[in-house]
């Protein structure tokens, strides 16, 4: 572990050093920044009142709008001069949202990323190649500082490039690949078509985030790339990447709660959960200086237990991400996730992890749903009539996970746009 002692906290002690950083930071956002300010005098709370870790439900939430309206600088808590960073969050969702990062705050970001890296399984042994975007968005950035305090060997490559990337990859000796879970399977593809033999690659570990990806896309990903495969998080308005990471027992990911106080609300209510129960995850950062959030609505859908893991952690976990409320389609009144749908295209196999949903509108006023997937090259080469049974197995599959009606096309290899970054799964053609 790289920070063994705060890694295996007993709850107790965990809650104490939460709370009295809870009481800092609040007070910290009152006195610095105008917004919130404001938001708690409306909300009738003060500083004062907040006196332990159950005193958190007295605070108002902060949305990405709130981050929107305040674009670029007004949330921050530290003067210009201590800024020694910008990042802004890629934008997927709208207008884009800025936060900066002191000194300390890009020392614990590396903190975050080396604790990550480390429960996954790296050590400075290892030659980890970036491929995440550098620039604005935090994948690069984020996780090249954490590798580098963790003294592991940098391959700071960024996204593109995908031929380059597998001869470097090789040449190199890769051990270690840090992308999105889109930009794996895409990785994967293009190491096969190179022609250099399997053992020529030295992968072991794969550290995957910035977008929801499901179980069978892991194993998929896993067996194409010969490697155990990391699920990390984070997003911009908290952090970046390493919020919380998975460790080889992938039984969720570990918060690095000593910094980032996590909550499950009822996204309609804003009820807090019980423990367990599957709703938005809302963030409250503990220490960061430049950009410190209360009560962030995340829109992600996971839950929370606080049950220690098989490998020593004591944090608490977070389940894979389920969705995000943004992504979430309304077909006919029924919620759907692209990861549901990616996970029964996976598990039915004959077909890549290359798929897209296309939703749109007919003449009657009916909203359809359309999957479509690439087929393997194997069934490519097969019958129709074994591509038409495929195709109409994979439908009702789909149909008794969701619970509606939707069209399947298979279509050729190759076919559907690849991503460099984050997968854009959702078409939504229907004007709401
Ligand atoms: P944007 O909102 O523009 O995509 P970010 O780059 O900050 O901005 O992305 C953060 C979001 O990415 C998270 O809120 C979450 O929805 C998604 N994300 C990040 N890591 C993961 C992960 N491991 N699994 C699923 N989704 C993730
Ligand atoms: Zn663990």
């Amino acid at each position: 572990m790289w920070n063994g002692e705060i890694e295996t906290l007993c709850r107790e002690q965990m809650r104490e050093i939460q709370t009295e950083r809870l009481k800092s930071v609040v007070r910290r956002c009152y006195e610095k920044v105008p917004h919130y300010r404001e938001a708690f005098d409306s909300f009738g709370v003060h500083p004062d009142d907040i006196r332990s870790l159950d005193d958190l439900v007295k605070l108002p939430f902060t949305c990405k709008n709130d981050l929107r309206d305040h674009y670029p600088f007004d949330l921050f808590a530290a003067p210009k001069r201590d800024i020694v960073r910008v990042h802004a969050s890629s934008g997927t969702t709208g207008k884009p949202i800025a936060v900066g990062y002191t000194h300390a705050d890009i020392e614990l970001w590396a903190e975050c990323v080396a604790r990550s890296l480390a429960c996954a399984g790296v050590t400075s042994d290892d030659i980890i190649q970036i491929a995440y975007g550098y620039g604005l968005f935090t994948g690069g950035l984020g996780l090249h500082y954490g590798a580098e305090k963790l003294g592991a060997t940098v391959v700071p490559i960024s996204g593109g490039n995908t031929k380059r990337q597998v001869m470097l990859m090789r040449d190199f000796g890769v051990t270690t690949l840090a992308c999105t879970p889109s930009f794996g399977a895409y990785l994967a593809e293009e190491m096969k078509d190179s022609g250099i033999p399997e053992e020529d690659f030295k992968l072991r570990v794969g550290i995957f985030g910035a977008e929801p990806w499901s179980q069978s896309m892991r194993r998929e990903i896993e067996s194409k790339l010969n490697l155990c495969a990391i699920d990390i998080y984070g997003l911009t308005e908290i952090l970046g990447p390493g919020v919380s990471c998975e460790c080889p027992y992938q039984c969720g990911l570990h918060v690095f709660e000593d910094h980032f106080l996590p909550e499950i609300i009822d996204p309609d209510t804003e009820e807090p959960l019980p423990e367990g129960e599957i709703g938005e995850l809302v963030f409250t950062t503990l220490t960061k200086e430049a950009a410190p959030v209360i009560r962030f609505r995340t829109r992600d859908l996971s839950r929370l237990y606080y049950e220690p893991c098989a490998c020593g952690r004591t944090l608490v976990r977070m389940e894979r991400i389920l969705g995000r409320t943004d992504d979430m389609l309304i077909i006919r009144g029924v919620n759907v996730f692209p990861s549901q749908v990616e996970a029964v295209l996976l598990s039915v196999g004959d077909v890549d992890p290359h798929y897209q949903l296309i939703a749109d509108r007919s003449a009657r006023h009916m909203d359809d749903l359309e999957i479509r997937v690439e087929m393997s090259e194997a069934l490519f080469n097969d019958e129709i009539r074994k591509i038409e049974d495929v195709e109409v197995h994979i439908r009702k599959e789909i149909e008794s996970t969701l619970g509606i009606s939707v069209k399947v096309k298979l279509v050729e290899p190759k076919t559907l746009p690849r991503s460099e970054g984050k997968a854009k799964r959702v078409v939504d053609r229907r004007e709401l």
